[in-house]
């Protein structure tokens, strides 16, 4: 309901032609939206996880709507600068896609490149030399999968009874069960991708197929390669996709992601994007000593010039958005109207 009603006032705001005012503005000038995308389905992945994706055609009509509305889509690095130095142009925007699946390289390189956008990917690495689907994803997409049924042999999976999986508490249950197991039993990737396998084989499905179709899996050495040197801009998003409470194993994560990205591209990381949208005051502080200059986060909002660059809001970006909300974004009548900066923090990748 009060969905609803969000979308009608929005819908009233832009035929009253609030949308072009604020979009034409001085308050709009001076500030910066940051996109935040993460995957681009390569089959249903959307219907599985509709805050995080969103189907190709889709991303397709995004980014018709950016160039409809004369947005100045801009580098990541070159728009926090002109933010500094007061010179955006009107509109500006930057694109930014965390994570760095497979399916970024399948469907949603070739249409930035087909649009001439730039775009800076937040890469985690760990997966990228392991070519393998990311574990809990993998588990909990193939549990939605057989959302009709039940898991019957739990013991395996670290469970003592029978699982309903047509909830997303019970498949959640499941998932939960697996990354405990993997911890308690200390298991390496490779021991938890047979861990996924026997899961898939317990439910009646190909896992084969899914690793043929790279199916939530990173982009390999190769393919980050390739899209580095055709401009995609790689920054830090951590090596596992963690951020320890330790200062020296949080301060490995980012000097070993950009180790990383180094030796795959020749170019120096410098902006960082919290691993699932979690962060805590002294992360600012460790991030300054290893020379990062800028980290987003998933708090929603325009970025002002005074915002702590440690903590620099984004808008994510995903199916379940209409594009009315997307265009209300661009505008700037979406932060206008936003009543809550901070998102609910959840899990997306999980360590190795
Ligand atoms: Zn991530």
């Amino acid at each position: 309901m009060r969905r609803k009603i969000k979308l009608a006032t929005l819908e009233s705001l832009r035929r009253a032609g609030v949308f072009e005012f604020v979009a034409n503005s001085l308050w709009r000038r001076k500030r910066l939206l940051i996109l935040c995308y993460h995957g681009i389905s390569l089959d249903d992945e959307h219907l599985w996880r509709p805050q995080l994706y969103m189907p190709a055609e889709l991303l397709g009509k995004r980014l018709e709507m950016l160039r409809a509305m004369c947005c100045s889509v801009l580098p990541l690095g070159e728009a926090l600068a002109r933010l500094h130095s007061r010179d955006l142009p009107p509109r500006s925007v930057a694109i930014t896609f965390d994570d760095g699946t497979y399916d970024f390289y399948k469907q949603a390189y070739p249409l930035l490149r087909k649009y001439d956008v730039p775009v800076t990917v937040y890469q985690t690495t760990y997966y990228a030399d392991h070519e393998m689907p990311v574990f809990n994803l993998i588990c909990s997409y193939m549990l939605w999968k057989r959302r009709d049924g039940q898991l019957v042999e739990t013991r395996e999976f670290g469970l003592s009874e029978p699982v309903d999986l047509g909830t997303e508490a019970g498949r959640h249950r499941v998932v939960r069960g697996l990354i405990d197991l993997s911890a308690r039993e200390n298991l390496n990737g490779q021991q938890k991708n047979e861990l996924a396998g026997r899961l898939a084989a317990n439910l009646g499905l190909d896992y084969a197929q899914f690793a043929a179709e790279r199916i939530l899996q990173l982009m390999n050495a190769q393919e980050l390669a390739e899209v580095g040197r055709n401009g995609i801009d790689l920054q830090l998003h951590s090596h596992r996709h963690r951020t320890p409470d330790e200062e020296a194993a949080f301060r490995r994560e980012i000097a070993e992601n950009r180790d990383r990205i180094r030796a795959l591209t020749g170019r120096e990381a410098i902006h960082f994007c919290y691993p699932s949208g979690v962060y805590r005051k002294e992360f600012a502080g460790w991030l300054e000593k290893e020379a990062v200059v800028s980290a987003t986060t998933c708090d929603v909002g325009l970025v002002d010039r005074r915002d702590n660059p440690y903590l620099l809001p984004r808008f994510v970006d995903a199916s379940g958005r209409s594009q009315l909300e997307f265009e209300s974004w661009l505008s700037g009548v979406g932060s206008l109207l936003a009543l809550r900066r901070a998102a609910p923090q959840r899990y997306t990748l999980p360590d190795d």
